[in-house]
C-alpha cells in the first residue's frame, strides 16, 4: 500500500444527475470570447480567430450552491457557462470523433475578479489571479449523454436577483463543443475527467454579496448560486 508523506488531497468530483455516482475531476479547461457579442463588450474583434484557453484548476468547481465573493477584488463578475465533461481523450481528436468523448453537460459560472485579470491583461501577465481562485467555478450536476444528448443550440441565460443579464444561444458559438474538444487535443492530452467551460455570452458584469445568480440553459435545467 502506498504510504503518502502528508495526507493526499481529496478527489474533486460533481454529482451525476440522476445516479449515485460522482464524476472524478481531473483538468479545467476554459475557452475565451466564444460568442462574439461578448467578445465585442469585451473590445475585441471578434471574427474568427484560433480559439484560446486558459485553466482553472479541478478544486475550483463548486457544486455547493455558495459562491463566497473572493478577497482582493472588488469587480467579481458573473458569465454564464455551458461545462462539457469528457469521459475519455486523446491526443489530435478529429472533429467527427470528439463527441465520442464527451460524458455529459452541466451548467456552469467561469466567476472572474475583473479587475485584477484586467491588470494582468494590460501588462501581458498570466490571467490565473483573475479567474482560477478558491470556488471561481460554482456548477450543477452533471447530465449524462444518455439522457441529454449532445446539446448545440437553446438559449443559455443567467439572471441575478431574477433581473436578466445575460442571455445567448448555444448556436451562438463561435467554437463548437467538438472543435473545441479537437483544437485542445492538438495541443494536450486530454483525458477521462477532463471538464472544458464553452465560453459566455454578452452581458457579463458584478455581482454583490448577497446577490442569487441563476444559471438556465435549455435542456440542462437551471443552477442556482448565492453570493456570500
Ligand atoms: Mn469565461
Amino acid at each position: 500500500m502506498t504510504k503518502f508523506a502528508i495526507e493526499p488531497p481529496k478527489p474533486v468530483t460533481i454529482p451525476v444527475s440522476g445516479s449515485n455516482a460522482v464524476f472524478p475531476v481531473r483538468r479545467v479547461y476554459c475557452i475565451g470570447r466564444n460568442y462574439a457579442a461578448h467578445a465585442i463588450e469585451m473590445g475585441h474583434d471578434p471574427n474568427r480567430e484560433p480559439p484560446f484557453f486558459f485553466q482553472k484548476n479541478a478544486n475550483n468547481l463548486d457544486p455547493s450552491g455558495t459562491f463566497p465573493y473572493p478577497a482582493n477584488s472588488s469587480d467579481v463578475h458573473h458569465e454564464a457557462e455551458m461545462l462539457v465533461a469528457l469521459k475519455s481523450g486523446g491526443t489530435d481528436i478529429p472533429i467527427d470523433r470528439a463527441l465520442d468523448h464527451v460524458f455529459g453537460y452541466g451548467l456552469s459560472l467561469d466567476m472572474t475578479r475583473r479587475d485584477l485579470q484586467g491588470e494582468a491583461k494590460k501588462m501581458g501577465r498570466p490571467w490565473e489571479i483573475g479567474k482560477a481562485f478558491e470556488r471561481s467555478a460554482p456548477c450543477g450536476a452533471i447530465h449524462p449523454v444518455s439522457s441529454v444528448g449532445h446539446p448545440d443550440h437553446g438559449k443559455i441565460t443567467l439572471r441575478v436577483n431574477g433581473e436578466p443579464r445575460q442571455e445567448g444561444d448555444l448556436n451562438q458559438m463561435i467554437w463548437k463543443v467538438p472543435e473545441m474538444i479537437s483544437y485542445l487535443s492538438e495541443y494536450f492530452e486530454l483525458a477521462a475527467g477532463d471538464i472544458i467551460l464553452s465560453g459566455t455570452p454578452s452581458g457579463v458584469g458584478p455581482v454583490s454579496r448577497g446577490d442569487e445568480m441563476e444559471v438556465s440553459v435549455e435542456g440542462l435545467g437551471q443552477l442556482q448560486v448565492i453570493v456570500a
